[in-house]
């Protein structure tokens, strides 16, 4: 069965047809600047990438053109509609209603819209992928797969927070976490990777990209993560601060002029590595290459970047009492060497050794990065969060 897979954002919409029994990508690409103008960018497989300006004034329309590409008489991969037999669907944000994936239906889009205030600017346009799909493609099952899914198995403990209760009561204000798909998909390989059975293991998530987070997953459940009710919290990101002293906020406010918004604003887009780097880039390319010119500030936002993941990693060691491998994934975990370097740098007291030649080598690629014999391995595995996608829904739908 061909499954199309969609991750769809508020101006642009990505996505990838996979046949899920091969598990091959037929074709992939993306719609930007939805509601703006329109661009369609279509590669098949082993075809050439193709872009074209197409008027989008809704998602409706992006989603038309995406498949009026993969029925292309020259450059599609499927004949027809039909020949689609599901899509999957990444919904950002599922509250503490969904634990799992879902097909969808009317109850589970009400459900997805309850949970709009968690998500604001990410959970409304998920759902006008949906709809846009559900009246162009009447009668395909569509299958919702979310990003906090796989974190619903942390105990209270750990999704508490230290505020009045009623605000959990109230408002559900509770530690959710992200990225659950691709938590999930990399602890899995590892496991597969260390020929250990998946509910035997210990293993700590680092998933660093734009958006990072780092995971504990105990016995193939999470038990913790570093992101929060939203994506702010945990780690220093490209533009996010993560962890601060919350004071800072009123301070900063106050220093600044700046309201609620402001500093939202100055958290979110203006931080991270970004911010401490004076604002030479959010872009860890940029960020290494400025520091061995003997830039001062890259220098140090990619010390405080390493540094905080270092210290999740030995937070979430003490969390399970132990950890048997570490994965790096994500564009920074797969392709910088130098934070995989830095950040293993202070884990020698859990038993990890780092091979330097496997660290130089392994980019974009999975392998192990530690010596042979570590108590603690490490690797670097690729994360796939469509596959990841496309697997759940042939498993509700098949
Ligand atoms: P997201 O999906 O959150 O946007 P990615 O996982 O694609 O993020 O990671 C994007 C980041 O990964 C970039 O900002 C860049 O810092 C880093 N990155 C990606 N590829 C490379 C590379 N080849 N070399 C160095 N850094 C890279």
């Amino acid at each position: 069965m061909n499954i199309l897979v969609i991750n769809c954002g508020s101006s642009s919409l990505k996505f990838q047809l996979i046949n899920a029994e091969s598990e091959e990508v037929l074709a992939k690409g993306l719609c930007e600047r939805i509601g703006i103008d329109g661009r369609l960018t279509y590669q098949p497989a082993g075809g050439e990438k193709e872009i074209s300006e197409k008027a989008m004034p809704t998602h409706t329309e992006a989603i038309q053109f995406v498949i009026d590409a993969l029925t292309n008489e020259k450059t599609g991969v499927v004949k027809s509609l039909s020949e689609i037999g599901a899509v999957g669907h990444r919904i950002v944000h599922g509250g503490e209603k969904f634990a799992s994936s879902v097909v969808i239906t009317e109850e589970v889009k009400k459900a997805v819209e309850e949970c709009n205030d968690l998500a604001p600017l990410h959970n409304p346009a998920n759902l006008i992928g949906v709809e846009a799909c559900e009246k162009l493609m009447p009668g395909t099952p569509m299958v919702a797969v979310f990003d906090t899914a796989f974190h619903q198995t942390m105990p209270e403990k750990a999704y508490m927070y230290g505020l009045p209760y009623e605000y959990y009561e109230k408002y559900k204000v509770r530690r959710y976490g992200f990225h659950g798909t691709s938590h999930s998909y990399v602890s899995k390989k590892a496991a597969e990777v260390m020929e250990k059975a998946y509910d035997e293991v210990k293993t700590i998530v680092c998933h660093l990209g734009n958006g990072a987070s780092v995971s504990a997953v105990l016995n193939g459940k999470s038990v913790d993560t570093s992101m929060g009710l939203t994506p702010l919290e945990g780690l220093v990101m490209g533009t996010r601060s993560g962890d601060i002293d919350p004071a800072i906020m009123e301070f900063i406010a106050q220093k600044e002029n700046l309201d609620i918004e402001g500093i939202m604003n100055v958290l979110n887009k203006k931080s991270g590595v970004f911010g401490l780097s004076g604002g030479i880039s959010s872009d860890f390319r940029d960020l290494t290459g400025a520091m061995a010119e003997g830039d001062k500030k890259a220098k140090i936002a990619l010390e405080v970047f390493a540094y905080r993941v270092a210290k999740y990693i030995g937070a979430y060691a003490a969390a399970m009492n132990g950890v048997d491998d570490i994965v790096f994934t994500a564009g920074i975990g797969e392709n910088v060497s130098y934070v995989r370097e830095q950040v293993c740098s202070y884990l020698g007291y859990l038993g990890v050794e780092l091979d330097p030649d496997a660290n130089e080598k392994f980019r974009g690629e999975q392998g192990e990065i530690t010596k042979p014999g570590c108590k603690v391995r490490v690797f670097v595995i690729p994360t796939n969060e469509e596959l990841a996608i496309a697997r759940e829904t042939l498993a509700l739908v098949k």
